[in-house]
């Protein structure tokens, strides 16, 4: 039999588990194979992957004078879920990390934590390109059952199956590009986790809102028209995470919450309503109204190793509409409000 190693290096797309979240892999020097990961997920050609490596000297091989920030970022955080965007060096195709059509001055690198992955990539001797393993803009895939149930079988060789992933969302990018850093995309590895290692007060990239409002820009103009300015990270300008239904984040008290959603939804029949409650109160008040409700979790934590599974529950239960508590926006759960506000196209109250 095949190893999902071999599979990679034959040319093959493999999904596999990593700690963030799964990833469809492919060797990211065979430009046939890294195509095929665009078709199979429907990603759109202007958005680069991540080059997953087996250590850091790899990274030192295709980075062209990385920062000193980098080094340092590596040492505190690598193996793990942080994605360095780097200058790429001259010598490499000059497709490498994105679409083979394209051509791009940048990479993103990371090497993942967890031991399958890890294997893998050392099996395939090969450098993997890996987005997550889902179709583009559907909420990204925690267990390898997300997986099957996102591709057909012919569009992905093999799907290595290693149970849940321990943190449930996409890695930290950081723009590594220059003399200083900026949050591309919250992650685990958080703002003050960085800020505490290198001393300073990094930037964020406001991901949500400016994705939100370039998408409605470029519905009614056309992407090269939109009045906005490039997003720094390509695929910050796209919807993403979705549920099928609309969602709506609500920012207040419980209560107030409740109050709210009881008055603004769309049916009287609670079974089409959906809710994901991160308090008790709101809980027991979708389930005192018989609404299809889902505990985000009582921790950061758990609020990010449920939030994708849950959406997609609810597009499995055939929701007509989902309401979200909010969730506190510091540390991890910056991550957490950024993939929450996507899935909610920014559709987001305050009470
Ligand atoms: P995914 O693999 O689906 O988690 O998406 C990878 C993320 O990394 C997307 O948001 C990409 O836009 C971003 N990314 C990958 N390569 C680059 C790059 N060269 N410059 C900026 N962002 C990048
Ligand atoms: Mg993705």
């Amino acid at each position: 039999m095949i190893t999902a190693g071999e599979m990679i290096k034959n040319g093959g797309l493999v999904a596999f588990p990593t700690e963030t979240v799964y990833g469809l892999g492919a060797d990211a020097f065979n430009p046939q194979a890294v195509e095929r990961i665009y078709t199979a997920k429907g990603r759109p050609g202007d958005n680069p992957l991540i080059l997953h490596v087996a250590s850091p000297a790899v990274f030192f091989e295709l980075a062209q004078n990385p920062p000193p920030y980098a080094a340092k970022l590596i040492e505190a955080f690598w193996p793990g879920a942080l994605t360095l965007v780097v200058k790429k060096n001259a010598n490499l195709p000059h497709w490498l990390g994105g679409h083979p059509s394209r051509q791009t001055d940048t990479i993103a690198i990371r090497m993942p934590a967890n031991p399958v992955a890890q294997a893998i990539i050392a099996s395939s001797g090969c450098v993997i390109a890996a987005p997550s393993a889902n179709k583009a803009g559907t909420p990204s895939p925690t267990t390898a059952n997300h997986v099957k149930d996102d591709f057909v079988s012919g569009e992905v060789d093999m799907i290595v199956d290693g149970g849940s992933v321990a943190l449930g969302l996409e890695s930290t990018v950081i723009d590594a590009t220059s003399a200083e850093p900026a949050i591309l995309r919250p992650g685990a590895v958080t703002g003050e986790m960085i800020n505490a290692t290198l001393g300073i007060d990094i930037f964020t990239v406001a991901t949500a809102f400016s994705a939100t409002n370039r998408d409605k820009a470029s519905t009614s103009h056309g992407n090269d028209s939109a009045p906005c300015a490039p997003p720094r990270s390509p695929g910050m300008k796209y919807r993403h995470y979705a549920p099928k239904a609309p969602m709506t984040i609500i920012v207040g008290a419980s209560e107030n919450i409740a109050a709210y959603i009881k008055k603004e939804c769309k049916t009287s029949d609670w079974q089409s309503v959906g809710i994901l409650a991160s308090s008790d109160f709101l809980y027991d008040f979708a389930t005192g109204e018989k609404a299809k409700v889902l505990a985000l979790g009582g921790t950061p934590k758990a609020a990010a190793q449920n939030l994708f599974a849950h959406l997609r529950t609810f597009d499995k239960l055939g929701v007509s509409e989902i309401y979200a508590e909010a969730i506190h926006g510091t540390g991890l759960g910056v991550a957490i409000m950024d993939r929450m506000l996507k899935a909610a196209e920014g559709r987001i109250i305050y009470v």
